[in-house]
């Protein structure tokens, strides 16, 4: 069963909220303009859903408008406010400013940019800071308050969950002119808001992140305060807001509204804190030296963003997932590395904790028993990262390792020769950036080293790397033992080449050629000494090709087409396992996500095997080497790394590699590869 803790990106609709939905579909599916009886019946889904949004939000005057969510109201704020804003200042001797929050959700500065162009204002923008809790600065806004138009301010963080000081910002806005609107999306049924007792002007909510579905949203509009319509038409909502409501969104948001208080539906603060508190001590018995981003007293008691040193955003994230537990980066995930998160940036932390932030959030419905087993996964993901020999102290027993492994960072690659025989190891090209993680993979299997080696001149991280790791000395060029004719790691030589001004070592096994590590040189200097097929390791790979022949450049010079598509859909992966008997299914995730995953169950017409990318270049060989070529179907968490897998053994000439497309996520339920 997966476990949802991202309530604050979005939130499956509750059962009653679904049943309404459902009911204004099936029955009341009136248009609420009509007059007729159908249409009268839809109409008072509308009449009392606003009722209950004017209850639940203590805005008894002012208007209350169904959009279609925040980003919606917060255009039509932003439009209303500027619209009078040009009016009013037409004849100003000095133009006004627009104000947001520093950790506002894009959604508002962007809408400030925006509608500041269309209209020709041409208004400043500014960001009013917050401090290292994420709190407005309070000072700084009583300073730019005579000036301000249009001041915007979160009711509370959807990263961090830090609550503004509504309060306080509204005695920084005393005598100011500023029209003042709230994005209260993250309050919505968390804390009360009481929006006619303040002078909020504008204020708008998302019924999706409170278990509502998506595409219905409130704006709240004191009365006397300006207002423009972003939607003309058919003259629905008063006029104000064009277009047929969308009925079951707002038949959904009348029954989450009607079950905040009905007292069962909903947890009580206290509670919420309480589930908090487990949360975050599971998290600090599962990742020594975590922080957390935000303090927890001024935060919704619903959610937690933290930090992990030493474990980026991304492996957390796959972990998590690979535990069924869903969380979120502190930002934006991009494909290979989390965003830095501007929130916590704009807050002062440091950017490593801006870079590995990770937020985890639940609703106020949320059940005790999955609070419960969350902890318990949790826990879980924390003992497979230090079982892989990351997260914390020392395993007891020594990691077993063997063979090739290659650490990627900012595009360079360092590569790592273990044989468990004789337990020694070489190092080659390693980079700063990656030095900490080699000492500590060294370390956590135990291993000798016998060697650091560079093909590039000499760099500071190999010096270091042989002082800390006691490598033997003395040693020549390039870190090579003085003297040896060549390094022996078991079934496995390594030997120099000569390639003038750089190096270049050749690696044989069971005394046949394997690999030739080439660090920067050109693949065409090797000349014709080098077996077309050998595979060559470079020490910078932005392609992520992982590996590359002399063939393979070949015919990428001769202008051979780009890799055709390596994607395979259920169909695909069907007709695949009908025509070839005996393909390989590789899964690509780290060893950590495959303890902590369900393994897939194949059916016995396909032979299974784990390889995650950073041993691919030595599973490489016995792929390419087989006569005829079995057919290689990666898989992986969400399909981006399987994909960069099959492609690369493509690109060295196997003609039957392939990824399964959107990954685990999206095959539970395939006969051919099943969640057993
Ligand atoms: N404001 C905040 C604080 C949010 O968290 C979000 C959504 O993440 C929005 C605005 C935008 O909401 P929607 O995308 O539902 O319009």
């Amino acid at each position: 069963m997966d476990i949802y803790l991202d309530a604050n990106a979005t939130t499956p609709v509750l059962a009653p909220a679904r049943a309404a939905a459902l009911h204004a579909m099936q029955e009341h599916y009136g248009n609420p303009s009509s007059i007729h009886g159908t249409g009268l019946r839809a109409r008072a889904i509308v009449d009392r859903t606003r009722e209950l949004a004017r209850a639940t939000l203590g805005a008894s005057t002012g208007r209350m408008l169904f959009v279609s969510g925040a980003t919606e109201g917060i255009q039509t704020a932003v439009l209303s406010a500027l619209r009078a804003i040009r009016e009013r200042h037409a004849t100003a001797s000095r133009p006004p400013c627009l104000l947001h929050g520093a950790t506002e959700h894009k959604a508002v500065p962007e809408a400030l940019r925006h509608w500041n162009a269309l209209l020709g204002l041409d208004l400043e923008v500014l960001a009013i800071p917050v401090d290292r809790d994420g709190r407005h600065d309070l000072d700084w806004l009583r300073r730019q308050a005579p000036r301000a138009a249009l001041v915007c301010t979160m009711a509370a963080n959807n990263e961090t969950g830090v609550v503004s000081d509504l309060d306080g910002i509204e005695a920084a806005l005393q005598g100011s002119p500023a029209l003042w609107l709230v994005d209260g999306v993250q309050a919505l049924g968390k804390m009360a808001l009481d929006l006619a007792s303040r002078r909020i002007d504008y204020a708008c909510f998302s019924g999706h992140k409170l278990y509502a579905p998506k595409g219905i949203g409130l704006l709240y509009v004191r009365e006397g305060a300006p207002f423009t319509p972003l939607m003309a038409g058919g003259g629905q909502e008063g006029g104000l807001r064009s277009g047929t409501e969308n009925m079951a969104g707002i038949a959904g948001l009348g029954a989450v509204l009607a079950a905040l208080d009905d007292g069962h539906s909903f947890r009580s603060a206290a509670t919420l804190a309480g589930y908090r508190d487990r949360l975050a001590t599971a998290l600090q018995d599962a990742f020594p030296g975590l922080v957390f981003n935000a303090p927890p007293a001024l935060c919704l008691p619903t959610t937690l963003n933290f930090s992990v040193p030493g474990l980026e955003a991304r492996l957390l994230l796959d972990v998590f997932d690979a535990a069924g537990v869903r969380v979120s980066g502190g930002s934006a995930c991009g494909a290979s590395r989390a965003l830095p998160s501007e929130v916590l940036a704009a807050m002062g932390l440091p950017t490593w904790r801006c870079a590995s932030a990770v937020r985890l959030s639940f609703g106020p419905a949320e059940e005790e028993a999955v609070v419960e087993q969350a902890c318990e996964r949790i826990r879980a993901c924390g003992a497979a990262l230090r079982a892989s020999g990351l997260n914390g102290p020392q395993p007891r027993q020594a990691l077993p390792a063997d063979g090739l492994l290659r650490l990627h960072e900012d595009g360079a690659n360092c590569w790592l020769l273990a044989d468990a025989g004789s337990g020694r190891c070489v190092v080659v090209d390693p980079t700063t950036g990656l030095a900490d993680r080699i000492a500590q993979w060294v370390a956590a299997r135990g291993l000798q080293v016998a060697a650091v080696l560079c093909t590039t001149p000499e760099t500071p991280a190999a010096r270091l790397l042989r002082q800390t790791l006691g490598v033997p000395g003395p040693v020549e060029a390039g870190g090579w033992p003085r003297g040896a004719e060549s390094l022996a790691l078991g079934r496995r030589t390594l030997l120099r080449l000569a390639l003038d001004a750089t190096r270049a070592y050749a690696l044989r096994q069971d005394d046949r050629p394997r690999a030739i590590f080439i660090g920067t040189a050109s693949p065409a200097r090797l000349g014709g000494a080098v077996d077309p097929d050998t595979l060559l390791l470079p020490a910078r790979d932005d392609a992520d090709r992982f590996a590359t022949t002399l063939r393979a450049e070949r015919s990428a010079s001769a202008g051979a087409p780009a890799t055709p598509g390596v994607e395979l859909d259920p169909a695909g992966l069907a007709a695949l396992l009908g025509r070839f008997a005996g393909a390989m299914v590789v899964d690509v995730r780290e060893s950590y996500e495959q303890r902590l995953g369900a393994r897939p169950a194949l059916d016995d017409r396909v032979q299974f095997q784990a390889a995650s990318l950073s041993t691919l270049a030595d599973a490489f060989p016995e792929w390419l080497g087989q006569a005829p070529m079995r057919p290689v179907v990666f898989f992986c968490r969400s399909g981006q790394r399987s994909a960069r897998a099959a492609r690369a053994l493509r690109r060295l000439g196997h003609p039957q590699a392939w990824s399964l497309v959107g990954g685990l996520a999206q095959w539970p339920a395939e006969p051919a590869l099943r969640n057993g």
